[in-house]
């Protein structure tokens, strides 16, 4: 039990409280009977005073009744007659003995003695004799009676006339305060009885007593000396004893003085009382415990759950939430600890919400990226303490965007669910466990696997995705590239094999093949890259890119008609770069959108100022399969045209077969769109291609373009020749526009214009020149050509 608990103090103050009522009352109490027990013993002391007279008297009676009979007593009148001393001696002792007396004495009229029955009396009696004399001569019926001190011992005297019948003598009688009168009144009261006499020096002398000598002694040394009858002396200490007594004057002469102590012990008179209060100390303690005791079981009753509770909300705190409320009562603290479970199932349920969304793809129930890390870590972790090996695979879908651009993004999401599914479905429950990363990034965890078998699951995984997904009636045709890494071959920690995973992944994408595992050699290809892209992005930004033109000349007439726009890359350290060595990476990371969009503007802007100069030619523009691709590039193009006020008439865009076999129905819709606008549409290097002619002739296409290569040599080369001629023949039949690229001499421009080619580009015309050379260049031409 702390110090400063509920508990501790609650019982505090129980014991504290009953312990202040049960001391008050006991104070109370023992005051009362302290009051009460002195009052008794005041009391007590009076009615022993009252007896001890009673005593007296009686003594006093029994003497006086024995001096009557002796002074009517016929022999005894006639001795006093007869002066026969003899007999009156005889008589006294006689009847002093029957009554009591311890002397007893006859005296004549002149107050001397006639008698005694004892005979060592000095002159001392006479004087203890006179009161009685007066008080006897004065009253009726001649008797008196005192008591005195005689030779230093209290009597009790008793005085009597003989009458015969008129007055002859004096009897006396006397009787000791002594041993008897103390005994009797010991008996009769419950009192200690002392006798003291005073002495000439003023002390006391003990006399008969009920205390042992050594008390009386002690009580000799403390009674004062008194002025009244009686006085009552509250507090007298002898030895340990507490005493009341009171002090009763008996006789008193010129020096002397007789006292009787009646005394009482206070300790006796107030022990049936000192009884009562131990009972009620017992009570007190005894009630004291029992307090104790209920306090410390009704504050249990209150802390104890009260604990549970705080101890429960200790482990909430720590995250915990599995702690049971058993606190089942009906009171307020039964509420709180419902209240507290309800809480922490909210909590609990909270935290539970909180994780899922932390850690979980809501959209396909699958693990995310930060969840996916932390079971690798742990994997990789425990295949480091057991020395296994553990794999991940990295998977991401083809053409997904594309997917989600031309259907929509509701239809991408159902797309990617049942990825997952499938995904699952080829895992089942085993330790291998799949995730979500992002976007249409899929990761699959193989922990304590072989390379081998994380080979053989991707294979299965891609396997499973060749099956068409159908959704809402379409069917889509998806692909994947897989990357494979594993621990602790190609990284130690999660991260780091996790872009291991993914850069094998982009290999598989770029090459088409399915899956690759990872190989130091793929990185570094694709750490340059990625630098590749970076440097393209900011020769974009620095303005690093030229637009280079080269002239296509009609061959009937001999005029420069057309253009065909060719991008150059002057790279401040490496100078200048050729097209070939920069557009077939910008195709594969997309980034051929941004040169497009540049050489489209670049172009336009060189042919309205072409025409704010007076000459109309046509502009060709190259396209790429990924600019086929994308849904937007005829809106953007309208756009750009629009800016430089230009009719997408003075256009022509070239695209490759291959760009165009890549997705057909996506490029047959950009390019019926393109058509559409007024642009001329050129088939690029034809006859590399190997697209079917029916098919051909479903293109919106204006032109043809023979490939370089059957033109290059075509002077020299029978063959080169005759498919050059069929290709012409071919594209005049299906109403297309012919060109020929790569003349590079005077022969195979002769040769094409003999064969009815429509227009020659190549070398033998001029090499591609920076647009800005161009007009100079027309000049020089047209006054060679007049
Ligand atoms: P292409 O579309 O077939 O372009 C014609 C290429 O043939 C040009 O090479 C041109 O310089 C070269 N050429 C023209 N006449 C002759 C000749 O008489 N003899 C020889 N040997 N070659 C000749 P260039 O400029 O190096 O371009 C190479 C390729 O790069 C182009 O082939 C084209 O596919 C691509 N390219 C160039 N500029 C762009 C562009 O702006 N956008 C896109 N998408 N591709 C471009
Ligand atoms: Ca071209
Ligand atoms: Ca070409």
């Amino acid at each position: 039990m702390r110090l400063h608990s509920l508990q501790s103090r609650v019982v505090t103050l129980f014991i504290v409280l009953i312990l202040a009522v049960q001391l008050a009352g006991f104070f109370a109490i023992r005051n009362a009977i302290d009051s009460n027990a002195r009052a008794a013993i005041r009391e007590e002391l009076k009615i022993s005073e009252k007896i001890f007279g009673h005593l007296l008297e009686q003594n006093k009676q029994k003497l006086t009744e024995g001096a009557r009979v002796l002074a009517s007593e016929f022999a005894f009148r006639e001795a006093i007659a007869t002066n026969d001393t003899e007999t009156i001696v005889s008589a006294l002792d006689n009847l002093g003995n029957r009554f009591g007396a311890s002397f007893s004495m006859l005296l004549r009229l002149d107050r001397t003695t006639a008698a005694s029955t004892n005979n060592s009396l000095t002159d001392n009696t006479a004087s203890a004799l006179l009161p009685l004399f007066v008080q006897a001569e004065q009253s009726d019926n001649g008797s008196a009676s005192s008591t005195a001190i005689v030779e230093g011992h209290p009597y009790q005297l008793v005085m009597i006339s003989v009458k015969a019948p008129v007055r002859i003598a004096w009897v006396v009688m006397a009787i000791p305060i002594d041993q008897k009168i103390v005994a009797d009144m010991r008996e009769l009261s419950a009192m200690q009885v002392s006798l003291l006499t005073s002495k000439s020096d003023g002390n006391w002398k003990p006399g008969v007593s009920t205390l042992n000598r050594e008390q009386v002694e002690q009580l000799a040394q403390i009674v004062p000396r008194i002025s009244d009858k009686s006085q009552l002396i509250a507090d007298l200490k002898i030895g340990d004893e507490d005493y009341s007594a009171r002090v009763l004057k008996l006789a008193q002469n010129a020096e002397l003085m007789t006292v009787a102590v009646l005394q009482i012990s206070v300790s006796e008179a107030i022990a049936p009382y000192k009884k009562l209060q131990r009972n009620l100390l017992i009570l007190t303690v005894l009630g004291v415990f029992i307090a104790s005791v209920i306090s410390v079981l009704t504050t249990k009753r209150i802390t104890g759950p009260m604990r549970q509770l705080a101890d429960t909300a200790k482990r909430l705190g720590a995250g915990d939430y599995t702690a049971a409320i058993t606190v089942k009562r009906n009171d307020e603290i039964g509420d709180l600890a419902q209240t507290f479970a309800t809480m922490r199932d909210g909590i609990a349920n909270r935290e539970k919400e909180i994780r899922r969304l932390a850690y979980w793809d809501t959209l396909t129930n699958l693990p995310n990226r930060a969840l996916f890390v932390s079971m690798l870590q742990d994997a990789i972790k425990q295949a480091q303490a057991k020395e296994q090996a553990c794999f991940v695979l990295m998977m991401d879908l083809d053409r997904f965007k594309h997917v989600n651009d031309v259907m929509g993004h509701s239809f991408g999401d159902q797309l990617l669910k049942q990825v997952a599914l499938r995904l699952s479905n080829e895992l089942g429950q085993g330790a291998t466990k799949p995730a979500r990363l992002g976007g249409d990034e899929f990761a699959v965890l193989l922990p304590n696997s072989s390379l081998k078998e994380a080979q053989e699951l991707a294979t299965r995984i891609l396997q499973s995705l060749e099956k068409p997904i159908s959704i809402e009636d379409q069917t889509v045709d998806l692909g994947a590239g897989i990357g494979i890494a594993g621990f602790p071959d190609n990284a130690n920690d999660a991260e780091s094999l996790l872009s291991r995973a993914e850069v094998a992944m982009y290999a598989a994408k770029h090459a088409n093949s399915g899956a690759v595992t990872y190989m130091p050699e793929i990185d570094k290809t694709s750490q340059q890259s990625l630098s590749l892209l970076s440097e393209l992005r900011t020769a974009l930004e620095q303005e690093n890119f030229r637009l280079y033109v080269q002239p296509k000349v009609a061959l009937d007439s001999g005029k420069v008609i057309a253009v065909e726009a060719l991008i150059r890359w002057i790279h401040p350290e490496r100078g200048f770069i050729y097209p070939d060595q920069f557009i077939p990476f910008a195709e594969q990371t997309g980034f051929i959108r941004q040169l497009t969009r540049w050489v489209l503007n670049e172009a336009a802007r060189v042919c309205s100022s072409w025409i704010a100069d007076g000459h109309q030619l046509k502009m060709s523009v190259n396209l790429s399969t990924r600019d086929l691709m994308d849904q937007d590039l005829p809106n953007k193009f309208a756009d750009i045209l629009e800016r430089h006020h230009i009719t997408p008439a003075a256009f022509c865009l070239e695209i490759t077969e291959s760009a165009i076999m890549d997705d057909p129905v996506r490029a047959q819709n950009t390019l019926e769109r393109l058509h559409a606008m007024g642009t001329d549409l050129s088939i690029d290097d034809f006859g590399t291609g190997y697209s079917s002619l029916a098919y051909l002739k479903s293109l919106p296409v204006d032109e043809l373009k023979i490939d370089k290569s059957f033109v290059l040599k075509m002077e020299q080369d029978i063959d080169d020749t005759k498919i050059v001629k069929s290709t012409i023949d071919l594209g005049h039949n299906m109403g297309l526009r012919v060109v020929a690229e790569g003349v590079e001499n005077k022969e195979v421009m002769s040769l094409l214009k003999e064969m009815g080619c429509d227009q020659a580009q190549g070398y033998y015309i001029s090499k591609p020149m920076p647009s800005d050379q161009f007009l100079t260049w027309l000049h020089i031409w047209e006054s060679a050509q007049s």
